[in-house]
């Protein structure tokens, strides 16, 4: 009751003075000094108000946090963040952003060891994926994981640069670099930044390869689409286990990417995160 009321008092206060400004002369009966006195002791009560609710440590205006939610971290904090690899120790890594071997064609920033972060609740979803494949003979691979917002810095940097094509026919060699942004393929924010989106790929523990997925990861074209129609009837089969099976323990897919996953209840739905991709302790 008392946010909606001091919500409304600081509407009423970001009105006003505009109400006054463009007010025609001489249309109105309204007393100009009542005006601003009024003004004034609204905004000396929203001061006080919005004061003492900050001496006292409640919720912010706006804030409509239950009890039992996760409060927001700051972006910078990663102490809810888990390794994959003693979360789900089947998982086989390739960080691809570590290596040179990705569409920029040299390490990323805010990789600084070969490792793949996630939030502890994405992670602990994964390995029920991991343990059901498991026992048909598969493992997952990694890919990437929890992406740092100063990684997507540096794709956007690259992406403005259209000399720097050195990755250009391993990764998109029917695109112009030019487009990369308009249809999407880079922006200038990634869910991965929220720490419970994973790409992965199939494994399989008795050919010691991938899975043949029809495409490979982070090639820029149709071809990557869940739903490419050239496939043929194993490779879309095994893009059809990997995404039922994601999707059968609580991750959602996109339609543009078959080994990109996110955590439908994701914990952290509004923060981005830029801390490095480091070992944990
Ligand atoms: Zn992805």
């Amino acid at each position: 009751m008392r946010t909606c009321k001091l919500a409304a008092l600081l509407l009423c206060l970001a009105l006003l003075p505009s109400c006054q400004v463009h007010q025609p002369a001489g249309s109105s009966g309204a007393d100009p000094a009542r005006e601003q006195k009024a003004y004034s002791s609204g905004y000396e009560t929203g001061y006080r108000e919005g004061y003492a609710q900050g001496l006292d440590g409640r919720p912010d205006v706006g804030d409509t946090s239950q009890p039992g939610d996760v409060p927001p971290l700051s972006d910078s904090d990663g102490s809810r963040f888990v390794m994959i690899s003693e979360t789900v120790p089947d998982a086989i890594l390739e960080i691809r952003y570590y290596s040179s071997y990705n569409f920029v064609g040299e390490r990323i920033d805010g990789y600084q060891a070969p490792v793949a972060l996630l939030t502890r609740e994405a992670a602990e979803a994964l390995k029920e994926v991991s343990d059901e494949l498991a026992e048909q003979g598969y493992r997952l691979k990694i890919y990437d994981a929890y992406r740092p917002q100063s990684a997507v810095e540096h794709f956007k940097r690259w992406a403005a640069d259209l000399e720097d094509v050195s990755m250009k026919e391993y990764f998109y060699p029917d695109l112009d670099k030019s487009v990369l942004f308009s249809q999407g393929y880079i922006s200038s924010k990634s869910g991965h930044s929220r720490g419970s989106t994973v790409d992965v790929t199939l494994f399989d523990m008795d050919t010691g390869k991938e899975l043949d997925m029809g495409g490979t990861f982070d090639w820029f074209g149709p071809r990557s689409h869940p739903n490419f129609t050239g496939l043929t009837e194993e490779q879309a089969a095994n893009r059809k286990l990997l995404r039922d099976t994601m999707l059968a323990h609580g991750f959602k897919g996109i339609n543009t990417e078959w080994w990109h996953f996110t955590l439908k209840n994701e914990p952290y739905p509004d923060t981005y995160f830029d801390f490095p991709v480091t070992l944990l302790p």
